[in-house]
């Protein structure tokens, strides 16, 4: 029998953003020790390091040593190629709801090629919009509908346990289907898009509105392969180059 691999775990990260308590902290290292995790993300947190912090990782202090602490969500997923948000269910966010269990599994799988984030929310607030926008899947822990918001570092516990049962319970995981881009790919496409629309006035820089907000919601929902982004990069370069070509046949004297 083939063993389940250790870089597997490896390449998950746990990803916690704007965390009020440090004691959540600590207890969140503690819970994804105890299931063999050890690659903590920390996205501006309140109090970090912080002597709470550490009594509650208690046997995990090296987990809590080893944390990364970024300034955004998005340096936090530069390199990752499938990002989870776990959120309590939203009915406003029209995405594929994820259980625990499955989630496990896909994350496992696109493990194998890249790293991969579970992005848990603030305390009091959850996930906001733009955090969400930034995930390509939403999982959800079926609670108690009447009280469903579990303490952060609980919701770590279950879905860390969750990912180590699939793990023990498959050995070889199916190929990932395809070469993902990853977040400071689809960040570069998303800057590329706001310059070409401005470029077209579809977007006024100005009062950008939702748009972009919008469009990154509706790219979101789906994950984009290194090759699909290549191409709308393409189409993007395309429609800058004909409305340029398009102007300086209005105004042959402009550069
Ligand atoms: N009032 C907040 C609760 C935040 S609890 C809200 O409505 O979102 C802190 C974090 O724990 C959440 O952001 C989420 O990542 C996780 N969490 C708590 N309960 C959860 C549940 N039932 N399903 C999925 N995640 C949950």
């Amino acid at each position: 029998m083939t063993l389940s691999d250790p870089k597997l775990l490896a390449n998950i990260r746990i990803v916690l953003t704007r965390t009020s308590h440090p004691g959540n902290i600590g207890a969140a290292a503690r819970a994804m020790k105890t299931m063999g995790l050890s690659r903590l993300v920390l996205v501006d947190p309140a109090v970090f390091p912080n002597s709470q912090a550490d009594a509650m990782a208690s046997g995990a202090a090296d987990v809590l040593a080893q944390a990364r602490v970024c300034a955004t969500l998005t340096e936090a997923l530069a390199d990752v190629t499938l990002a989870l948000g776990v959120s309590a269910r939203r009915r406003d966010i029209v995405a594929e709801v994820l259980t625990p269990a499955g989630a496990s599994a896909r994350l496992l799988t696109e493990a194998q090629a890249a790293p991969v984030a579970l992005v848990f929310g603030n305390e009091t607030s959850g996930l906001s919009n733009e955090e969400l926008s930034l995930c390509q899947g939403l999982v959800t822990i079926a609670a108690n509908p009447n009280y469903s918001s579990l303490n952060l570092a609980a919701a770590v516990q279950v879905l860390c346990y969750e990912i180590r049962q699939a793990w023990l319970g498959h050995a070889g995981w199916p190929q990932p289907e395809m070469d993902a881009a990853t977040g400071a790919e689809v960040e570069r496409f998303y800057g590329h898009l706001e310059t070409t629309l401005a470029e077209l006035e579809f977007l006024n820089p100005g009062s950008p509105g939702k748009l972009m907000l919008k469009l990154r919601r509706l790219f979101a929902r789906t994950r984009l392969a290194r090759e699909e982004v290549n191409i709308l990069r393409g189409i993007l370069t395309a429609a800058q180059e004909a409305r340029r070509g398009a102007r300086q046949a209005r105004n042959p004297g402009m550069q």
